[in-house]
């Protein structure tokens, strides 16, 4: 739908059942399920000129998925689980970037979704039961329902380091990536940042540029991906066990068609632990972190001895052992941060034009017309690339001016961090629902796993409404901080607290340090939501 057909402020409040923020995994999900499956009148509003969400924007060179394509995907349509073809294992961006054009097209979805427009507002009409939406240009649209599909990692950090915009040469956030895309040839790039983009984008970039210096403030446990092609057969079997995984993707505590191993690191001889983890290490991807041992996550000992095998890795791989000693992370156990997976992240920086520059014991200090000043050092740049993450969980529902139920905003409410009732509602902010929202297992979870889970919730809720003829849906407050207390104590078995993540808000300067996503684990989490349900919705007050 083009801008020109929906309706402006001059013109009459278009009437709508739901509108949906983001056209990516979620809100193409969102859509298909409620107009397609119920019959709703559906908008969805898209910032980006295309469909794609994180597929959209993260289009930075080396930019592929960590979870295996087979099960990072739609599992809702079994003939779109047939008909699409994956090339391998971790595929690069644009072929997820095409698999939900496809998605889009195959269910017909562009006729309701609005790209380059962004919301920024949405007010609550108590009177009414509606939210009223406008968007960046001045249309104004009235929903029964708001359903935010913004996405966990949408809100670029970018640092305001002093001199930032004085630089001269190209400057780029991985996820605000051209579409013509970079040419680094001949160029001296400088990358700051060594979180999953910094790493996986490192070694393209190195393999293109005349120079390349990452700037590393932390350094980061990785384990290699392990890429691989899929062979014919490959494919024959995947599609004809598709039923079989989806099943399992929605049963295990990380979304993957795979359990965790029952069997506790010290519960095995030495010898046999370092044979389990170099079998890992051989396998690749994230079945290091689950694949192995039970306790990495929970026990500081166990979580150790991994720690320390990955660092010896390292040192095995980076032939400069100031390098090497400068690459191994001691500051956060393993898997406390979000565990990249890489293709040739070390062995880079035994190449002639890679350096490493820590920027912990001597920080920036200035982004400069040519370059970057350290504590000690001038580094002289053509290209800039902050691969520095984002405001996650709650930065791109911030950015929305949403006012709830007598015109409280949702900036003040969580001022003092995310509050959420299963991550799926706020109190107070009545027929909003957040799909993957903090206080959910969102992030911890394979994201489309976690995504169709929470749209078949949100639908449920919606049809049960519609059964009993209420119009207003609400979180209540007692539920809500029940809710809360719970993440945040099944947060202190996890080890995740321990670092200064972007689980806990620590990489946004003044952000409330909480642990935002749910640690329970997938498994625990639906029990719950269904529990709820079964318990006629407790918690949630349904008004007609
Ligand atoms: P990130 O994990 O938050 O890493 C950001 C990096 O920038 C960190 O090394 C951080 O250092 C550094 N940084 C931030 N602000 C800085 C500053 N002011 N000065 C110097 N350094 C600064 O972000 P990300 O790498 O974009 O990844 C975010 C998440 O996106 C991942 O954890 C993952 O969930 C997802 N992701 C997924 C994939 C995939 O599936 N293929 C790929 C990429 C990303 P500190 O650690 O010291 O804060």
């Amino acid at each position: 739908m083009s801008v020109q057909q929906t309706n402006t402020e001059a013109g009459e409040i278009r009437q709508l059942d739901a509108v949906v923020i983001g056209a990516g995994f979620a809100g193409l999900r969102a859509l298909y399920k409620l107009r397609d499956e119920m019959g709703m009148d559906v908008q969805v509003y898209e910032t980006g000129d295309g469909v794609g969400g994180t597929w959209f924007w993260n289009r930075y060179p080396g930019a592929r998925c960590d979870s295996e394509s087979y099960y990072y995907c739609f599992s809702f349509d079994e003939d779109l689980a047939q008909e699409w073809e994956w090339s391998g294992k971790y595929p690069e961006q644009p072929e997820i970037e095409r698999y939900l054009n496809h998605a889009a097209d195959r269910f017909d979805m562009r006729r309701d979704i609005q790209l380059s427009t962004r919301v920024t507002s949405a007010h609550f009409d108590d009177a009414a039961n509606r939210w009223e939406i406008r968007t960046e240009h001045g249309e104004r649209v009235s929903a029964h329902y708001l359903i935010t599909a913004v996405g966990c990692l949408s809100a670029a950090n970018v640092p305001d380091i002093p001199g930032r915009d004085s630089f001269q040469g190209e400057s780029y956030h991985t996820s605000a990536w051209p579409r013509e895309g970079v040419d680094f040839t001949g160029k001296r790039v400088g990358l700051i940042g060594t979180g999953s983009t910094g790493i996986q984008a490192t070694p393209v970039i190195a393999a293109e540029a005349d120079h390349l210096t990452v700037f590393q403030r932390t350094p980061n446990f990785t384990v290699p991906a392990r890429h691989a092609a899929f062979l014919a057969e490959d494919q024959a079997r995947i599609k004809k066990n598709y039923p079989a995984i989806f099943a399992r993707t929605r049963e295990s505590p990380a979304g993957f068609p795979y359990f965790p191993i029952e069997r506790e690191t010290m519960s095995v001889s030495a010898e046999e632990r370092q044979e389990v983890l170099e079998g890992l290490w051989e396998e690749g991807g994230f079945k290091f972190m689950w694949g192995g041992f039970s306790d990495l996550l929970i026990n500081p000992i166990a979580n150790e001895i991994a720690s320390e095998f990955i660092r010896n890795k390292i040192r095995g791989i980076v032939k400069d052992p100031e390098t090497a000693e400068l690459l191994c992370p001691t500051d956060h156990p393993y898997g406390s941060k979000r565990p990249p997976i890489d293709t040739d992240y070390y062995v880079t920086f035994n190449r002639d034009n890679v350096k490493l520059v820590d920027i912990r014991n001597a920080p920036i200090e200035a982004i400069t017309g040519t370059g970057l000043r350290t504590k000690n050092a001038e580094y002289d740049l053509d290209i800039l690339v902050f691969a520095t993450g984002f405001d996650a969980m709650t930065g791109s529902l911030l950015k929305i001016d949403i006012q709830g139920a007598g015109g409280r905003r949702l900036a003040d409410v969580w001022a003092e961090g995310p509050r959420t009732y299963l991550g799926l509602q706020v109190s107070g902010f009545p027929n909003l629902f957040t799909i993957t929202g903090p206080g959910s297992p969102s992030v911890l979870v394979n994201m489309p796993v976690a995504i169709e889970h929470h749209v078949d919730w949100i639908a449920d809720c919606i049809e049960h409404m519609r059964a009993q003829g209420k119009t207003r849906v609400e979180a209540t407050e007692d539920a809500q901080e029940a809710w809360v207390e719970h993440v945040a104590e099944v947060s202190k078995e996890s080890l995740m607290g321990k670092a200064n993540s972007w689980y806990v808000g620590a990489n946004i300067p003044g952000k409330p340090r909480v642990v935002m996503p749910y640690a329970g684990g997938q498994p625990l989490y639906r029990e719950r939501c269904e529990a709820v349900v079964k318990a006629d919705y407790e918690g949630f007050e349904f008004r007609a």
